[in-house]
């Protein structure tokens, strides 16, 4: 019985497609899948709050709404027509995001206050969808779940440690996205500048395996400088 249940869960969630190839409306199977990614990473970020301790204050919540509220604005774009749901960290060290599966996005408070422009936050915001959209944490899914069961899996195993090309990939589509959305594309170059410059000028290592900032910068310039450079301002409450 125990393993028929397991079957059963691994063919739920192993649909590594992108959302965008299925056809305009996704059968009931692609719903399934959905719904339990979505359950799964409910119970992750429940997990995450709990283990970091996020209160709940009316500053916070307002911040978390202001996220969510550009969050859904770019992930509304998307064909999948699935809901990104966006967890507030203001943890001033944690300057990154990542996602978790079902379009639960864990945002670092450090990232935050580096980012200078709605536009750059977008962009950043695009970045964490575009790896739950390319399939590339539904891919993760299934190769744990071939070790373990979902009910097991934590949230450390889903902090990054994508290949360079996904990193790219995230890049690149995301800021096609946020586009798409009404945001300047040029937020992602400006964001990857800023990451540049707090590294004052230390020397990056050419890896197979993650994508060095200068790499990434070169990547992000052409879409950025092809379109118009004005962002806006940071709304936070
Ligand atoms: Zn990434």
């Amino acid at each position: 019985m125990k393993q028929r249940a397991t079957l059963i869960a691994v063919c739920l969630i192993a649909v590594p497609l992108r959302p965008q190839e299925h056809s305009p409306s996704p059968g009931p199977s692609a719903n399934s899948q959905t719904f339990n990614e979505v359950s799964l990473g409910e119970r992750l970020a429940r997990e995450y709050e709990q283990q970091v301790g996020l209160g709940s204050t009316p500053e916070l919540d307002g911040i978390s709404r202001y996220i969510n509220t550009v969050g859904s604005k770019v992930a509304s774009v998307l064909p999948s027509g699935l809901q990104y749901r966006f967890v507030f960290d203001p943890n001033p060290d944690f300057k990154s995001a990542f996602a978790l599966p079902g379009g639960w996005i864990i945002v670092g408070g450090g990232l935050l206050a580096l980012t200078q422009t709605e536009d750059e936050l977008a962009n950043a915001l695009a970045h964490e969808i575009e790896h739950v959209d390319l399939g590339q944490v539904s891919r993760r899914v299934g190769e744990l779940a071939k070790h373990k069961e979902i009910e097991k899996l934590e949230v450390k195993e889903f902090f990054p440690g994508y290949t360079k090309e996904e990193e790219l990939a995230c890049d690149l589509n995301g800021q096609k996205l946020a586009a798409k959305a009404g945001y300047s594309p040029a937020g992602m170059l400006t964001l990857l500048e800023t990451f540049k410059a707090l590294s004052k000028g230390a020397p990056e290592e050419a890896s197979d395996n993650h994508p060095t900032l200068s790499e990434r910068i070169a990547q992000a310039e052409p879409l950025s400088k092809a379109s118009p450079q004005s962002q806006k301002p940071l709304r936070i409450p």
